[in-house]
């Protein structure tokens, strides 16, 4: 297990996961609940973290990283969650944060 990625945002940890898994590469997004807690510990040792299993993905899973840090994110098509309200990436098929699937959009 090998940290690729750190950020403050919770959907966007989410986000480098799902692009790393359509390349292949099997990760996990740690500390995405503790964020909620954020205010009660430094955020710092609460950040949302990406890891992948395999070291030997390491730099491949960083080179991806790169490219999408490197493109500008396009936000139309994100979408709220119909349960939680939570924010979600456009390319998320179901919600981060309680995994409800998408509602269908006209
Ligand atoms: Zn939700």
């Amino acid at each position: 297990m090998r940290r690729v990625y750190s950020c403050d945002s919770v959907p966007m940890a989410w986000h480098i996961r799902n692009i790393l898994e359509e390349h292949g590469i099997y990760s996990i997004v740690k500390n995405d609940k503790l964020y909620s807690i954020s205010g009660e510990i430094p955020v710092s040792e609460c950040l949302p973290e990406v890891w992948v299993r395999n070291s030997l993905y390491f730099e491949y899973a960083k080179k991806i990283i790169e490219q999408v840090e490197s493109e500008n994110i396009e936000d139309e098509d994100d979408w709220c969650c119909h349960n939680c309200g939570e924010q979600n990436y456009a390319n998320f098929g179901a919600c981060w944060n309680c995994s409800v699937a998408i509602q269908a959009r006209e």
